[in-house]
């Protein structure tokens, strides 16, 4: 009973946009990654540069303080003089901290410190430092010596020794020891009488900032421990650590991104915004869309009109019915559901009025029914109801009587009430046992059967109603053969007489049918066969010639015939029946056709016409069973018809029912308003026939003066009539 769309729409909707945020979370994190991994490869290469160029840096400072070394001469005298001088040339004008000149014997000949002469010894800090290195070269040279005797100068030679070393004061620097050939007396020749000329540059502050400056590198200094990824260790020749060199390290792609954030920044903010933008998009396009597709899948499966499950629905769910679970064994309870006479009602009432009659019929049926049932529309006024998990019989007759009270409080229609009944045809059935068409085929037969029952009611199907239907079907073959060749059918005649004489003023044809083996029918038995099976024009147009025939054939000033609805659905109908009147010799003033009120409710253009032409032809017409219908007496206006024949009904509770008698009244004084005269049918008491004659019914019908004759009957009370005048019943 699904009568909204389903919501599974939205949670794929949903589904849709989450997988974009995530996707777009997840694009922004790999676009951070990569772009903060770029920046940190690009940072470390330009510190692992930085890191390069201090190595070569100093790497060329100690070099350039071999290279001083080399460039500088001193002469024996300068030595002996405890001037500044020779000090600042060896020091300070070569951007050194502290120089030595070692005698041959190792005595320190001067020692000069920042430019200043310094005696003749070495500083605390130098000479624990110094003594291996000194003496390292010392053997070094006296080995090059012994190994060639022809050695002169170990200078010569290139024996030097250039160390990074770290002082006892806890300082580090770059020494550089040279011999010097041209100190000594030039007496001796052998390299191991040279002097050595020791030069000490630190790697201080000084040194560090003026490499900073030099390469654009920030806050160059030594430390202790290395704290972080910004350091160079300082190693002597053993490989011993003496110190590390941090600095600030520039870290380009952090500049870089610093400069261009404002810029990236509103960059990021479009595309963010880019981005909601889309996902809005995105979330509105798949809801419209999953929208309009429940839409298509809810219309394709429900009727738009009354909102039920539509004929492919209905047929799904009855096949699914057999698997439903139950704790006990259940049967299928399928109803099929008729509104009683809805064509009169949409006729009269118009198509929106239907409409919303059907609409206020499927909700009470609705509202009638549990969840697990179904409700369809079959189309038209044609509803059914699958209802499984039913335990018995009981239960299923008990829900169709519900179904029918549901019913009986009068519907409003506009701003009217409708009375409706319903028909109902239930086939209770195992679902596992009995095919799903053969449960409809079922409820159908039942249907038929509470239809042929009188309708307001139900019917459950059981095998005997298909034994009737299957009689039917063979009575209609028969009633074919009859027609055919006119065995068995004849025509009785019921005279009506005027109420003031009591003379007979003509007489209504009613058939019979004399059937080989059910005897004598009566026309309800088969009427509605032959309104059923598309036999009744053939049926109507026997009659009529039959009926026209006889009265040729008799003093009958009027005959009256029965035209059933189906007749009208013809266009040709007035057409056929002028020619029967005109093969048969009767003048059309002597025919009267009686229509049920169903014929003017079809309110069509065509009925109209019909029923113009023949009373221009003189045929008159009367309305037939007034007042069991739904014509009502302000109707009768818009309709020219000559006559009303009040219904039996009224006419037997006239003299019994005040109320009755009122209607009756007011029928007959709006007949006379209008200019028609009124019959009343159905007499069968004096009572009746005094007060229907003095409400002014202009002509009576009834058992009480004569019931339907036979031809030579009809033709004897005829001659009576023309004999004896006044019916005696009138006196
Ligand atoms: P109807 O047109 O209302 O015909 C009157 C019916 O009331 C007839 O039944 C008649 O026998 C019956 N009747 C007459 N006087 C009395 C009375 O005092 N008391 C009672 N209780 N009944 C009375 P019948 O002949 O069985 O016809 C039944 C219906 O069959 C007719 O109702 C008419 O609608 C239809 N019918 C009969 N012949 C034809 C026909 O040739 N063509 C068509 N289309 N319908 C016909
Ligand atoms: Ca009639
Ligand atoms: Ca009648």
């Amino acid at each position: 009973m699904t009568l909204s769309p389903s919501k599974e729409g939205h949670s794929v909707s949903a589904q849709i946009v989450w997988a974009a945020v995530v996707l777009a979370i997840c694009l922004a994190a790999v676009a951070i990654f990569s772009v903060s991994w770029a920046m940190g490869r690009i940072d470390d290469r330009a510190l692992g540069e930085q890191r390069q160029t201090i190595e070569a840096a100093l790497f060329e400072a100690r070099a350039r303080l071999a290279a001083d070394q080399a460039a500088t001469t001193v002469t024996p005298d300068e030595v002996a003089i405890e001037t500044d001088e020779l000090d600042r040339r060896l020091t300070t004008a070569l951007g050194h901290d502290r120089a030595y000149i070692l005698a041959p014997d190792g005595k320190v000949l001067r020692a000069s410190v920042d430019g200043r002469y310094a005696g003749k010894i070495f500083t605390l800090a130098d000479s624990f430092v110094l003594q291996p290195i000194i003496d390292r070269l010392r053997l070094r040279i006296a080995r090059a010596a012994f190994d060639d005797p022809s050695l002169r100068s170990a200078d010569a030679a290139g024996i030097l020794a250039l160390r990074t070393v770290g002082f006892a004061d806890s300082g580090q620097g770059f020494v550089s020891i040279r011999p010097m050939d041209s100190l000594g007396d030039g007496s001796t020749s052998n390299p191991t009488d040279d002097h050595l000329l020791i030069s000490i540059k630190l790697i201080d502050q000084t040194m560090l900032q003026d490499i900073g400056k030099q390469f654009g590198i920030a806050n160059i200094r030594r430390v202790a421990h290395p704290n972080s990824a910004v350091w160079l260790p300082i190693l002597n020749r053993e490989g011993d650590i003496l110190t590390y060199l941090a600095w600030t390290p520039s870290k380009p792609a952090q500049a870089l991104l610093g400069e261009a954030a404002p810029a990236l920044a509103v960059l990021l903010l479009m595309v963010g915004l880019a981005m909601a933008a889309l996902l809005v998009w995105l979330r509105r396009t798949s809801l419209t869309m999953e929208a309009s597709r429940a839409h298509a899948t809810y219309f394709a499966l429900h009727d738009p009109l009354t909102g039920l499950a539509n004929r492919a629905l209905f047929e799904t769910r009855l096949k699914e019915a057999k698997d439903y679970e139950f704790l006990a064994e259940t049967k299928v309870l399928l109803i099929s559901v008729d509104i009683d006479r809805f064509k009169e009602i949409n006729d009269s009432w118009g198509h929106a009025a239907g409409d919303q009659l059907l609409r206020e019929v499927a909700k009470r049926l609705m509202i009638e029914m549990p969840e697990e049932a179904t409700v369809a529309r079959l189309g038209g006024d044609e509803f059914a109801i699958i209802h499984p998990g039913i335990l018995s019989e009981g239960q299923a007759r008990w829900i169709c009587q519900r179904l029918i009270q549901s019913i009986r409080t009068p519907l409003t229609v506009g701003s009217d009430r409708v009375d409706v009944t319903l028909s109902l045809g239930a086939a209770l059935e195992k679902g596992n046992e009995v095919t799903p068409e053969e449960i409809l085929r079922r409820a159908d037969v039942a249907l038929y059967a509470a239809k042929l029952a009188g309708r307001d009611g139900f019917a459950l199907y059981n095998p005997e109603m298909d034994r009737e239907k299957r009689e039917r079907r063979t009575l209609e073959v028969e009633l074919r053969n009859a027609l055919l060749t006119g065995d068995g059918l004849h025509l009785v005649y019921q005279p009506i007489y005027a109420s003031q004489n009591g003379r007979i003023a003509g007489a209504e044809a009613l058939i019979r049918w004399m059937h080989p083996t059910r005897g004598l029918l009566s026309p309800d038995h088969f009427i509605a066969l032959a309104e059923e099976c598309d036999i009744i024009d053939t049926l109507g147009e026997w009659v009529l010639r039959e009926a026209c025939r006889f009265a040729v054939s008799s003093d009958l000033p009027r005959i009256a015939v029965n035209v059933s609805p189906i007749q009208f659905q013809n266009a040709r109908l007035a057409e056929r029946i002028l020619a029967i009147l005109a093969e048969t010799g009767l003048t059309p003033d002597r025919l009267e056709v009686e229509i049920t009120e169903g014929v003017l409710l079809q309110n069509s253009s065509q009925t109209q016409e019909t029923l113009g032409t023949l009373r221009q032809a003189g045929v008159s017409v009367a309305l037939d069973d007034f007042g069991t219908g739904y014509a009502s007496i302000s109707y009768l206006r818009s309709y020219a018809v000559d006559k009303l024949k009040i219904d039996k009904s009224y006419s037997q509770l006239v003299d019994a029912d005040p109320v009755v008698g009122h209607i009756v009244r007011l029928i007959v004084e709006t007949a006379r308003a209008l200019g028609m005269s009124v019959t009343a049918e159905g007499v069968e008491n004096r009572g009746q026939r005094r007060k229907l004659t003095s409400m002014g019914c202009t002509y009576l019908q009834g058992y009480l003066f004569a019931r339907p004759l036979v031809p030579d009957d009809m033709r004897d009370a005829l001659s009576r009539d023309s004999r004896d005048g006044t019916d005696q019943k009138f006196g």
